[in-house]
């Protein structure tokens, strides 16, 4: 792995004619400890949000020892990766083959569902095994939330009783999880959830050993300020606190975002301008996905030795491809003057961005390079870096 000090020397140094993705370990590493030591329970990590052998690894030092994995393929990944990592299949629709060999092959134990059918799939595949921690996903509400995750998982009110008692039944540990859907904006998210827990476990009258409060706490990008992660955290601790669940219950989360958002940048260049659209070295079919298709904003900064002292302007982005829509409309503020052989650097994308990269068209990269620079923003640092005057995120 090359090393460099900063976003700006990568861009001076390297001139890369193709995208570079930027990794911080030490964000992702700070990122761990702060859940490690201040959530109320214990943080899985969601190996989608990214998969990165060297994050998963930067992860476990900081102290994150649990992952929750969707598919027999991170099952491998995280198993080959950290040997002694606890993995936890939560994806709430498996092949029957996938927890054969979870069960079999890497030891997974903790499995979720939202059917009967689910359940009697994990009985069959794990034969009727007795040290199962199932955990039975409910549908709730993703009105907090920048992503909704409400239409596909999740049993809903008619159906829990039923499903409660037979998972209970099968189970040595019994769990109840969900997830606010992703970028929830407010803790309110967590608690109206965990009513909806309540009111399940008061329904079906069975003993409850695991809340699993799943994912979605939010990162920092422009124009979605959250307040601190803290207040997500008390407001959490307290409706768990109130829960008629065994005294020894655990509680479990599962950040993807919150833990990886902050651990990967790009550095794209300009190719062309045309008014105020720049064209761009990556876009939707690499690291760029979520800005084309759900237009989400990540923060941007001009990477030139002498910085521009013009004023910021909104520009929307084409991506590298011929595909019409590989085009982010932002908007991303950057100086009036920057033109053809400028730089950028995209922030915030160490969750579902570098992820989610394909080789449509030709255009993909698989260069590197961690810098030791801070990330453009982040929800771990008292003080927002503000290190380049169009890197700074407007509060409010
Ligand atoms: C995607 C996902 C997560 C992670 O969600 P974030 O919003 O990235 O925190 C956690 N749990 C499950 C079951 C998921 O599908």
């Amino acid at each position: 792995m090359h090393k460099h000090p900063s976003a700006l020397g990568v861009a001076t140094a390297l001139k890369p004619a193709a995208p570079v993705t930027l990794i911080r370990p030490e964000a992702a590493a700070r990122a761990a400890r702060f859940f490690v030591e201040k959530f109320p329970g214990r943080s899985l990590y969601a190996v989608k949000a990214n998969p990165s052998p060297d994050l998963l690894r930067t992860l476990w030092d900081g102290g994150i020892t649990h992952y929750d994995v969707a598919s027999i393929a991170e099952v491998r990944l995280v198993a080959e990766t950290l040997p002694d990592a606890k993995l936890c299949f939560m994806h709430p629709v498996k092949a029957e083959e996938a927890i054969f060999e979870a069960y079999h092959s890497h030891g997974v134990r903790t499995f979720s569902l939202d059917t009967i059918d689910e359940l009697e799939k994990i009985m069959r595949a794990c034969r009727d095994a007795t040290d199962l921690e199932l955990c039975v996903r409910l549908r709730v509400s993703s009105e907090h939330s920048e992503l909704s995750l409400a239409s596909k998982f999740g049993a809903e009110l008619g159906e829990t009783r039923e499903l409660l008692m037979a998972t209970r039944q099968a189970a040595d540990a019994l769990g109840i999880c969900f997830h606010v859907g992703s970028q929830a904006m407010s803790p309110r998210a967590y608690s109206d959830a965990i009513e909806r827990v309540r009111a399940a476990i008061v329904d079906a009258a069975v003993t409850v050993d695991i809340i699993d409060v799943g994912g979605g706490f939010p990162s920092i990008y422009p124009g979605m300020e959250p307040v601190a992660l803290e207040n997500y955290f008390e407001a959490i601790h307290r409706g768990f606190e109130s829960l008629p669940v065994s005294y020894s219950s655990e509680l479990w989360c599962e950040p993807g975002r919150a833990l990886s958002a902050e651990y990967s940048s790009i550095i794209v260049r300009v190719e062309r301008r045309r008014g105020t659209e720049l064209y761009i070295t990556d876009g939707a079919y690499g690291a760029l996905f979520d800005a084309a298709h759900i237009g989400w904003r990540f923060p941007v900064a001009l990477l030139r030795e002498d910085e521009s002292e013009e004023e910021l302007t909104a520009f929307s982005f084409y991506g590298p491809t011929c595909d019409d829509m590989d085009h982010m409309v932002g908007p991303f503020m950057l100086p009036a003057d920057i033109g053809v052989g400028d730089y950028i650097e995209i922030g915030m994308l160490g969750a579902y961005g570098a992820a989610m990269r394909t080789g449509f068209n030709g255009f993909t990269s698989e260069a590197t390079i961690e810098v030791a620079d801070e990330p453009m923003a982040s929800l771990y640092t008292e003080v927002m870096p503000v290190r380049r005057r169009s890197n700074v995120i407007k509060l409010g």
